[in-house]
């Protein structure tokens, strides 16, 4: 155990390198308020729990457990180890529990849907060890051997699946399921603010598709959903249900106080693209300070975005210990996705127990996963919300212990402005979780998969949202559906789960394979496969790099083969884009802002090389593609000559204004939806022909759009007045990665105009309302 106080660890990090340290929040400590068992609990549970060391529940969960007993459909949204599994597991164990008397001896079922098997898997041991033996508790999954299918199909009472499994087997597979069905009371769904962007617009449909099947079987069950802290949560839970849902999000459990400190890496000499500054890189930083903390004697988890990250970031702290004190060497490790269950447990016990001080793991281990009481927690780089930021940072202090947790910005304008505007961290609620389950590209291919199941009537329509009939009418047309006088029909001989691809979109996933042995190494994204495995791509898989020989855009394959490299690459591309339509609109003076359809026209062109550590550029290769169309959604904001004239821009510094105010507000959009620069995309222009005017859009990288764009929209004022704070306090001189240039730019980053920027975007919000948009929530910075 620690024996020092967080602050003066964090004196002891911050010595001789206070300019690093921007900023220090310290966040008090709070008491339990712990209240009585709801009377309706059964006594054999409550005694289970009472043996496993819960002498009473929180407040919280007590209230949620009290409201899904009446039957309301309830999200408990509250921190990391606030204990929410309690909120449903009272309600949905005793229903089951009480089902065991009824004369078939099932009179009750529940279903519990996590994002991950392997969080299915924790909380089926959990349960197990609970020791009721009537529960009939299973997991099922894609691993569950056949002779134990049937035996849980008809016997099990407490089921731990996953939304994909429901969405390939239990659901086109009902009939087998219909005893389970019928008796079905509580559907768990765990973590539910994992489903954001298309992935949660896939799974609100498969609720809805569950709903319906559930609702043949004469059963109407009650939702209980658990997320972690959010924004709305009511609003978030009833847009993926598709139901009303209550909120519970008054934490009661006890927590010690954390000193949370915002940290800044260094610049260096390496210049960058455009002889750009650069800053020491946050996965170099943060391996510094996790050998720093392991030298102290603090057990410490550092969070890092990618595998490759979480893998630099344990090699580098331990050779750093090596010279330092070796006997600490084997005391540091990597944790990441992919490991094995035997041998993520054995990391977890190592790290709880102390005999691994410091881990450093990808956000896999943000899941559920049951490791707690740590000293300290790294972030390395901005973990995308303020909801995984808080649930990353409380791994640290649990059990009423004080802790410290450190932000490391990278070098990117979000993180930049993130670390010097603490009230955008501190200050503000965390984020509302968006989806849009109405989205016709990913709705229709589900009306499809429960016409399958069951044929599709007049009255199922408005569970699926307005638009439904006209995806209905188009699947006809395109002969997918048939119509007949009981509904609409399948009618085809393939799978219609087939073609919705959840973790995916559009289907026709392109394969990544190694050349000389044929084996699969991971799969990617159409969308993605232009700019991420095209000929000379380098592909990291379980941390090995890969070069990427061939694209064949037939064949859906990328064929790579084994090779350490010690860069990384970039696609170069360019956009189009055509206005389709317009949903909003609104005046901001002469500037106009817009919410629509759009069309957008990209191709790759080329490809950069960057040293991995240092992001210095080695060489562009050309690249032989063709163009692809995106139908999606988009905002943008248009200004007049006489604003660009106001702005003292001339005809030539407009593009590079233009171009400089695109990247950083892509940048900063996370700021206000749930999503990260690489889920949306921009394009600038000085005059564009649709509009007239000089334009930016911003658009959702997702076919028909996952609601970031119009999330952007609904809060634009705050977006763009962050992007031109952003800017404007940026240190440099010319534009960098911390302000104006982007990682992803197809042009290179040429033309860009930093303070250009800063006095168009000043001009734009001259006009903006002081008030918010009417109708549109906006997200407040505090
Ligand atoms: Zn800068
Ligand atoms: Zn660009």
């Amino acid at each position: 155990m620690l024996d020092v106080d967080p602050q003066l660890l964090l004196g002891r990090l911050a010595a001789g390198r206070d300019d690093r340290l921007l900023h220090v929040e310290q966040v008090p400590a709070r008491t339990g308020t712990a209240v009585g068992w709801p009377d309706w609990v059964e006594p054999e549970l409550r005694d289970a729990w009472t043996r496993a060391g819960i002498a009473l529940p929180w407040a919280h969960q007590a209230a949620a457990a009290d409201l899904a007993h009446d039957g309301a459909h309830v999200v408990v949204a509250t921190g990391t180890a606030s204990g929410k599994s309690l909120a449903y597991l009272m309600p949905a164990l005793t229903s089951v529990l009480e089902g065991t008397r009824a004369p078939n001896g099932r009179g009750a079922t529940a279903l519990y849907l996590a994002p991950t098997k392997a969080l299915a898997h924790d909380q089926w041991r959990s349960v197990a060890e609970l020791g009721l033996d009537a529960l009939r508790v299973s997991a099922y999954d894609g691993d569950t051997p056949d002779e134990e299918r049937e035996w849980i199909r008809q016997h099990a009472g407490y089921v731990l699946s996953n939304p994909d499994l429901l969405h390939r087997s239990m659901l086109p597979g009902h009939a087998r399921w219909a005893s389970f069905l019928r008796a079905l009371r509580y559907v768990v769904v765990d973590e539910c603010h994992v489903y954001r962007g298309v992935f949660g617009s896939h799974v609100g449909n498969v609720l809805r598709r569950l709903q319906r099947v559930c609702a043949r079987y004469g059963s109407t069950p009650t939702f209980v959903l658990a997320s972690a802290t959010a924004g709305d949560p009511a609003g978030s839970a009833s847009r993926l249900l598709g139901l009303p849902v209550v909120a519970v999000d008054d934490d009661a459990s006890p927590r010690g106080a954390t000193s949370f400190a915002l940290w800044e890496p260094p610049l260096t000499d390496h210049g960058g693209e455009n002889d750009a500054p650069t800053r020491r890189t946050a996965t170099a930083e943060t391996a510094s300070l996790l050998t720093d903390l392991v030298v102290e004697g603090a057990r410490t988890l550092a969070f890092v975005r990618s595998r490759r990250g979480a893998e630099a970031v344990a090699m580098t702290a331990r050779d750093t210990l090596a010279e330092v004190d070796p006997d600490l060497v084997g005391r540091v490790a990597a944790y990441r996705a992919g490991y094995l269950p035997e041998e993520r447990r054995a990391l977890e016990d190592a790290l709880r127990s102390g005999e691994l001080l410091g881990v450093a793991a990808t956000n896999a281990l943000e899941l559920g996963v049951d490791v707690t009481g740590l000293d300290a927690v790294l972030l390395c780089g901005w973990p995308g919300t303020r909801a995984s930021l808080w649930q990353q940072a409380g791994r640290a202090g649990r059990s009423r212990r004080d802790a410290l947790a450190v932000l490391v910005a990278r070098d990117d304008p979000l993180d930049t402005y993130l670390v010097h505007h603490p009230e955008a961290v501190f200050g503000a609620g965390v984020e509302a979780t968006v989806c849009d389950p109405t989205n016709p590209y990913v709705l229709g291919p589900h009306l499809c998969a429960a016409a399958s199941e069951l044929p599709l009537t007049e009255d199922d329509l408005p569970m699926f949202g307005d638009g439904a009939r006209d995806v209905v009418e188009a699947l006809v047309v395109r002969g997918l559906l048939r119509v007949r006088p009981g509904g609409w029909f399948w009618t085809r001989p393939e799978r219609a789960s087939d073609l919705a691809d959840l973790r995916g979109i559009g289907g026709g996933m392109v394969r990544v394979v190694e050349d000389e042995t044929g084996r699969l190494l991971g799969t990617v994204d159409p969308g993605a496969a232009h700019s991420t495995v095209h000929t000379g791509a380098v592909y990291v898989h379980q941390g090995a790099t890969y070069l990427v020989d061939h694209l064949d855009l037939e064949d859906s394959v990328a064929l790579a083969h084994r090779e350490d490299v010690d860069w990384t690459t970039s696609a170069r591309d360019t956009t189009d884009i055509r206005i389709v339509d317009e949903l909003a609109r609104t005046a901001w003076g002469d500037a106009e802002l817009v919410h629509g359809h759009v069309e957008v026209t990209n191709q790759v062109v080329a490809y950069l090389k960057r040293r991995y550590l240092t992001g210095q550029v080695l060489g562009e290769e050309p690249l032989d593609l063709p163009p692809r169309h995106l139908r999606t959604q988009a905002v943008w904001w248009t200004v007049t000559p006489e604003m660009l004239a106001a702005a003292s821009l001339t005809d030539a510094d407009v593009p590079g204004a233009a171009h400089a105010a695109e990247h950083a507000s892509i940048g900063l959009l996370p700021l206000v939806a749930t999503c990260d620069r690489w889920d949306i995309g921009g394009v600038s222009t000085a005059l564009h022909e649709d509009t007239g005017r000089m334009t930016v859009f911003v658009y959702d990288g997702h076919p028909g759009g996952a609601g970031f764009a119009e999330r952007g929209y609904a809060a634009a004022r705050t977006w763009l007045t962050a992007t031109r704070d952003a800017i404007a306090s940026c240190e440099c001189r010319d534009g960098c990665p911390s302000c104006v240039q982007s990682p992803k730019c197809g042009n290179g980053n040429e033309p860009l105009d930093k303070p250009g920027a800063v006095r168009l975007l000043d001009v734009l919000l001259a006009g903006a309302p002081d008030v918010l948009l009417a109708g549109a929530p906006e997200v407040s910075l505090g």
